[in-house]
């Protein structure tokens, strides 16, 4: 990995150095997120869960949610593939805002069994392999998160990639429940203007120009200009998604 070029990048400061600039509009994009919230809640109650994937947007809705002191669950999955400084985030959460992230983690049997059959590095070998790891360590554990709810709040972002660039603040999920993404129109220098005014805990990896983390063998940094997700399954011409967020 040490022959790649980012592997070798300088560190340049840190992501709200890199990223922060507070915008006009962005006092009224934080009161609307806010509302969207209260409305999200008012009208699901105990059957909303925001899904966080610990990522920088998730914590900036945790942050919201707080802020709002809506009693909502906030679960995220554990891959078991996860980098430490991912993880460090659950503790972290109920340090800064006193709340209990539920951790919904695989079947231990089921991946055992699909580790045995296609090896440790199966997302690699192949397309439909990679999905299926997803669906061992995420798909399953996100069903189990999801069950019994009628909404989940999560941090899709329109400027994340092509395919997120309709994202909807309050949408259907193909599966019967409403998808609330309350940050949908913030942009990547919003997101970090937030982070710095409310000090919001966040990955330490974003500093190191991983905008979207996800599991570690399936996650890199990016170069300049390439797209937002582009390290994530890095090696595929594919639409950079593992089914969370499949269009229905
Ligand atoms: S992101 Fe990679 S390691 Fe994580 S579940 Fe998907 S294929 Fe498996």
């Amino acid at each position: 990995m040490s022959s790649l070029p980012w592997a070798a990048a300088p560190a340049a400061g840190n992501a709200i150095g890199l990223y922060a600039k507070w915008s006009p509009a962005l006092d009224g994009k934080v009161e609307a997120a806010l509302q969207r919230l209260r409305d999200a809640h008012a009208e699901h109650g105990a059957g909303l869960v925001q899904s966080s994937s610990l990522g920088v947007e998730d914590m900036v809705i945790t942050d919201l949610i707080a802020r709002a002191q809506l009693p909502v669950d906030i679960a995220t999955l554990d891959t078991g593939k996860l980098h430490a400084e991912t993880l460090a985030l659950i503790p972290a959460i109920g340090e800064r805002y006193g709340r209990t992230v539920a951790v919904f983690k695989p079947v231990a049997e089921a991946v055992i069994t699909f580790v045995k059959r296609e090896g440790e590095d199966a997302m690699y070998k192949s397309i439909d392999l990679r999905k299926a790891c997803c669906g061992v360590r995420k798909m399953e554990p996100l069903g189990r998160m999801l069950a019994g709810r009628t909404a989940w709040i999560t941090g899709l972002r329109r400027e994340q990639s092509g395919a997120r660039g309709d994202v909807g603040f309050d949408e259907n999920d193909g599966q019967g429940r409403r998808k609330i993404s309350p940050i949908a129109d913030w942009t990547w220098a919003e997101v970090w203007a937030y982070v710095e005014k409310y000090a919001v805990p966040y990955n330490p990896l974003h500093d190191q120009f991983m905008p979207s983390i996800g599991c570690a063998p399936c996650t890199r940094a990016i170069a300049v200009g390439e797209d937002f997700r582009a390290g994530r399954w890095w090696w595929e011409d594919s639409s950079k998604e593992c089914g969370l967020h499949a269009k229905g």
